[in-house]
C-alpha cells in the first residue's frame, strides 16, 4: 500500500467474476430451467435502440440522461454500480423493484448511445447472513453461495440483464485491508483493539441530516454507535475484530473481517477505479451506506465526486410496512411468477417514479396483468411512430419516465409500442 498518494488507485482490477459458473439446484421447475443467464447485450442494444435513437436525434442528439437532479452525459463509457443483494433471504419483491430499476436505466442509456457497464456486489461477509446462518445451522459460505445462485435465477427469469462484473464480498477482503492501510495511514481512520474505523465526524453534515438523526438512523441500519471502541458515535468500522466463531482473515491488525461500507468502496474501486457515472441502490441504503462508501472512495483516491448521481430506489410497502425480513411480510420473486408473467411484475414495478415508495397488494399485480395484454393488443395494431418515438425517447431520458413513455406509446400503437415493450423487457 502506496501511504500519501491521495490520487492513487492501487485496488487490483478483478476481471473474472462475470465467467463465474453458474450452479444448478435440485428439484427445479420448468421455469427455472429456461433461466439461461441473459447476455451481456440487451435488447436494448439492438434494433429498439437504433430506431428510437434515429427518432430522438432527428430533433437533436440525445446527449444525456436526467437522473434526479443530475444530467449524466451519455458520450462514451457508462459505469454503473449497483448495490447488491445480502444472500440470505433471496429475492422478494423489494429486492426486485432495485434491480428492476437499475436494469431499466443502465437499457435506456444504452438506447441513447452510451457503452454501459454493470457492476452489481454481492455482500457475502455480513452481520445479517452470519446470524441467519447460525440460526440455520449451516456454514455462511453454503447459505451465500446457495442464496446467492437463487437470486441469479430469479433475476434471469425477471429478464435482468446480466451484469459484466459481479463481485462478491469473500473475494475483496485483500483490498479492504488496503483500503483501510491507506486511511489509516493517511489519518482519516484510526486502529482500536483490532479494529480499524473511519472518521465520521464530517459524515452528518454530508448527508445534509442533523447529527442526532444521523445517529439514529445509524443504529436503525447496521451502524453501530453505540460500540464504545469509537471515537466519534458515526465512526464506521473499516475493519472488526472478528470474535467467536465468526469468520476470520489475518490483517496488520489481527483477525478480522470487513466492514459492511468498506466492502462496497473496496469493490467500486477495483471495478471502475475512483468514480461511477450512476451509483444505485434501494432508498434504505442512502444512509448510512452510500455516503460512508463514498466518503470513504474519496477519502482514499482524492476524487470528487465518487458519483456522479445516484439513484436510490422507493421502497416496497406491504400494507404500510416495509417489506423485509424483520417485518415477516416478504413476498417472493419466485412466488409470484408462479402465478403472473415476468413482464406483469416488471410493469407493476416501472408503473410509478422510481423514488417512489409503494404498496405492493394483489390486486396491483392483477391490474400489471391486465395491462400488459392491453399493451400487445394496441402494439398488434398499426401504429403512428413518427409522432410518437421522438415523445417516448424524450420521456426515458427525463429521469426515466416509464410511465408517461408508456402512456405515449400506447396512445400511437403499433411498432413504437412493441418496440418499448421490448426495451423495457416487458415481453
Ligand atoms: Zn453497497
Amino acid at each position: 500500500m502506496r501511504a500519501g498518494h491521495a490520487a492513487a488507485v492501487v485496488l487490483p482490477l478483478k476481471r473474472g467474476d462475470n465467467a463465474m459458473a453458474h450452479g444448478r439446484l435440485t428439484g427445479v421447475s420448468w421455469r427455472e430451467w429456461s433461466s439461461e443467464p441473459t447476455s451481456m447485450v440487451s435488447p436494448a442494444g439492438s434494433k429498439t435502440a437504433a430506431r428510437m435513437m434515429t427518432a430522438h436525434a432527428g430533433l437533436g442528439p440525445a446527449s444525456s440522461l436526467r437522473i434526479g437532479e443530475v444530467s449524466l452525459s451519455v458520450l462514451g463509457r457508462a459505469r454503473m454500480y449497483v448495490c447488491g443483494i445480502t444472500p440470505y433471504e433471496t429475492t422478494h419483491v423489494g429486492h426486485a423493484a432495485t434491480f428492476v430499476w437499475a436494469d431499466v436505466a443502465a437499457r435506456v442509456l444504452r438506447l441513447a448511445g452510451a457503452a454501459v457497464e454493470v457492476c452489481r456486489n454481492v455482500t457475502d461477509i455480513d452481520d445479517h447472513l452470519l446470524t441467519q446462518a447460525k440460526r440455520d445451522g449451516v456454514a455462511w459460505r453454503s447459505l451465500a453461495t446457495q442464496e446467492t445462485y437463487r437470486f441469479e435465477r430469479d433475476m434471469a427469469q425477471l429478464g435482468v440483464v446480466r451484469p459484466a462484473y459481479e463481485p462478491r464480498s469473500r473475494d475483496y477482503v485483500d483490498e479492504v485491508i488496503a483500503l483501510a492501510a491507506q486511511l489509516l495511514a493517511t489519518g482519516a481512520a484510526y486502529e482500536r483493539n483490532g479494529s480499524v474505523y473511519f472518521r465520521g465526524g464530517e459524515i452528518a453534515s454530508r448527508a445534509r441530516l442533523d447529527r442526532e438523526r444521523a445517529i439514529e438512523l445509524a443504529r436503525v441500519n447496521g451502524g453501530h454507535p453505540d460500540d464504545p471502541n469509537k471515537d466519534d458515535p458515526l465512526d464506521a468500522a473499516l475493519w472488526q475484530r472478528s470474535v467467536g466463531d465468526e469468520p476470520a482473515w489475518p490483517s496488520p491488525w489481527g483477525l478480522g473481517r470487513p466492514g459492511w461500507h468498506a466492502e462496497c468502496t473496496a469493490m467500486s474501486l477495483a471495478t471502475f477505479g475512483p468514480s461511477v457515472d450512476l451509483h444505485v441502490g434501494g432508498e434504505d441504503l442512502a444512509f448510512p451506506h452510500h455516503v460512508y462508501e463514498a466518503a470513504q472512495a474519496e477519502a482514499y483516491t482524492g476524487v470528487r465526486p465518487f458519483a456522479r448521481a445516484w439513484m436510490h430506489v422507493g421502497s416496497v410497502l406491504v400494507e404500510g410496512d416495509k417489506m423485509a425480513k424483520s417485518a415477516g411480510n416478504l413476498v417472493y420473486v419466485n412466488e409470484v411468477l408462479d402465478r403472473y408473467p415476468p413482464g406483469a411484475l416488471r410493469l407493476l414495478i416501472l408503473s410509478r417514479h422510481w423514488s417512489a415508495s409503494w404498496e405492493f397488494d394483489e390486486a396491483g399485480l392483477e391490474h400489471a396483468a391486465s395491462e400488459l395484454e392491453s399493451l400487445w393488443r394496441y402494439g398488434a395494431a398499426s401504429g403512428d411512430r413518427d409522432l410518437a418515438e421522438h415523445e417516448v425517447a424524450s420521456a426515458l431520458l427525463d429521469d426515466l419516465d416509464v410511465p408517461r413513455a408508456l402512456a405515449v406509446a400506447k396512445e400511437a400503437g403499433g411498432q413504437v409500442l412493441r418496440d418499448l415493450v421490448a426495451l423495457l423487457g416487458l415481453s
